[in-house]
């Protein structure tokens, strides 16, 4: 039988998560963070701030020229929300399963976050990293101190 690589397992990795304006405004800041810390992943860096227009296009640059685009930037914007940097052992993958899908109903499955508390992919309560290439990015872009 083949060992497991120790490093799968055991490299810390840094994932960058928002709690976006809508779970903020329906007071699960506490519910979010507390499902994060129950998982086992710690909790870095937080911050509660409104975006500047600057910071969410940066962060959304991928998607610019989508038709969901420029709602999603005013989403973003609009009211205040919640920057984390989480951290430990596949924090990425992890954070991105606890999320669950795009559409909260389509996709993210009951148990996920996303699955429980949404109806809708305008507002679907968080942001998780999708791979280290990402959170390198996005934590150098809310937390440029930390980088
Ligand atoms: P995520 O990585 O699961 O957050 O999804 P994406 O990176 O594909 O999209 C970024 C965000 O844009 C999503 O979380 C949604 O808030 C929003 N979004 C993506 N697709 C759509 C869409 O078809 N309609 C709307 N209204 N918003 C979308
Ligand atoms: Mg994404």
């Amino acid at each position: 039988r083949v060992a497991e690589p120790t490093s799968l397992t055991a490299v810390t990795e840094r994932s960058l998560v928002l709690i976006k304006p809508d779970a903020v405004a329906r007071g699960h800041i506490g519910e979010i963070v507390s499902r994060i810390e129950r998982k086992g992943l710690s909790v870095a860096a937080m911050e509660m701030r409104t975006a500047t227009e600057t910071v969410a296009a940066a962060h959304y640059a991928e998607h610019e020229g989508k038709p969901f685009y420029a709602g999603l930037l005013e989403f973003i914007t609009a009211r205040p929300m919640v920057a984390l940097v989480v951290e430990g052992p596949r924090a990425i993958a992890a954070f991105r399963q606890m999320a669950g899908g795009t559409d909260p109903v389509e996709k993210a499955v009951p148990g996920s976050i996303r699955g429980d508390l949404g109806l809708e992919t305008g507002e679907n309560l968080v942001h998780g990293s999708d791979s280290p290439e990402s959170a390198a990015r996005e934590i150098a872009i809310w937390f440029p101190h930390l980088v």
